[in-house]
């Protein structure tokens, strides 16, 4: 990575302002899931052992510029706290008088979490003098929320132009394995493509495809791509308006592009429904394609076998639905058997699911990052990483 990290911009008894992602699931008051919390323990952990004064922020939820209790970061301060073990002040807010005196007032190794940023319309709008009242408040500013860095918003992108702006271990850390994959990727490379559409994706795959050395598809959009090809997918989800631009992909990629070669069917969108196993000429009338088949399986496995770099983005079939999750249970598993590779995982709904296959810990790069990983594959500049001072 060619950017500046924490570690090479001197911190001692500054006041470090370091963008984190605390957008944690929340009930009743309390954190439910605290991976985003804990992977950003690193660089809070070490601005605090540099006598750093550490002041936090982040958004919480969707609250629309305006102040909603229930989206609070309270709940993360005292989370925080726990993890640390050691006190965790929480701000009234993110900008204004007030703040900035709690700012003054920290000493070497103390920690503040600011208010939810989208408290304020003007975080999302990237308003510039909004932008200058958070900077008020550091002397640096770090930049370790890699799932919010595909924004451009005044937390994210904005402030780093009035501050001397680096990466976190986390940031730096997502984009090593990430850029690494892309740019240097030891070979074979395999990237595995999957979940609900292809128009989500045609930007990944258009990347990939120039990178890989084989492009595995499967879930919802392998259907779009088997209709492309002539096969009846019945009621299947299939993107008519994508066929046009799956039929000019399968050419791009020939040679390349593994599609399913059997399907588990249901007879309705339904975790109850009845499923068979069918080859992919033989959908029935009627009938959808909810997961891979076990022939479809051993085919990917097989494809996989001597992979060095493997990246996965999109579930196999709708595991919400146990009855059909066995195919994306059954690729996490493979990955998690390949000897010598480094596999990343990225996707809101992919990295669930791989957490719920058990083998979450045998993954070598498991993205907090969902939008901005897909973001990265697409190949695109991140804002709020271009806006970090290079090395
Ligand atoms: P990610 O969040 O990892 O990027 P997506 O959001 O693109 O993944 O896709 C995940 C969704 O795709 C899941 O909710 C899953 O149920 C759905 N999905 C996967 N396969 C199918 C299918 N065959 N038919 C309908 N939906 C599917
Ligand atoms: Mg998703």
């Amino acid at each position: 990575m060619n950017k500046k990290t924490v570690r090479d911009i001197d911190v001692r008894g500054k006041r470090v302002l370091v963008r984190v992602d605390f957008n944690v699931p929340l009930a009743d008051g309390k954190v439910t899931d605290d991976t985003r919390i804990r992977a950003a323990l690193p660089t809070i952990q070490y601005l605090i052992d540099q006598g750093a004064k550490v002041i936090l922020m982040s958004h919480l939820g969707r609250p629309k510029g305006q102040v909603k209790p229930e989206l609070s970061l309270k709940p993360v301060a005292e989370h925080l706290s726990q993890l640390l073990g050691k006190p965790v002040k929480m701000a009234p807010d993110c900008v204004g008088p007030e703040v900035e005196a709690m700012a003054a007032e920290l000493q070497p190794g103390d920690v503040l979490l600011l208010e939810n940023t989208r408290f304020h319309p003007e975080e999302r709008k990237n308003d510039p003098a909004f932008a200058q009242q958070l900077a008020k408040l550091g002397d640096i500013y770090v930049n370790d929320a890699f799932g919010s860095a595909h924004r451009a918003h005044a937390s994210t992108e904005g402030v780093a132009h009035y501050l001397p702006a680096v990466a976190g271990f986390l940031m730096e850390k997502e984009l090593n394995f990430l850029g690494k994959a892309l740019e240097a990727p030891e070979r074979p490379f395999i990237a595995i493509l999957g979940g609900a559409k292809i128009s989500d994706k045609i930007g990944v795959i258009q990347n990939l495809l120039g990178k890989v050395d084989a492009l595995l598809i499967g879930g919802g959009m392998a259907n779009t791509f088997l209709q492309a090809q002539g096969y009846d997918m019945a009621e299947s989800l299939v993107e008519e308006d994508s066929l046009d631009t799956a039929k000019q992909l399968l050419q791009e990629g020939e040679g390349k592009i593994v599609l399913p070669v059997d399907l588990v069917v249901a007879d309705a969108f339904d975790a109850n429904a009845n499923r068979k196993v069918v080859p992919v000429d033989e959908v029935p009338a009627g009938w959808r394609a909810l997961d891979i088949g076990p022939a479809t399986i051993a085919h990917f496995t097989n494809r996989l076998s001597g992979a060095k770099t493997v990246v996965w983005n999109g579930p196999m079939g709708v595991f919400e639905f146990p009855a059909f999750a066995e195919g994306t249970f059954a690729i996490a598993r493979a990955l998690a058997e390949l000897e010598d590779a480094v596999t990343i995982i990225g996707g809101g709904d992919s990295v669930a699911a791989v957490k719920q296959s058990g083998v979450a810990d045998k993954i070598t790069h498991i993205s907090t990052g969902g939008g901005a990983s897909l973001e990265f594959l697409e190949g695109k500049t991140l804002p709020g990483v271009a806006v970090l001072q290079d090395k």
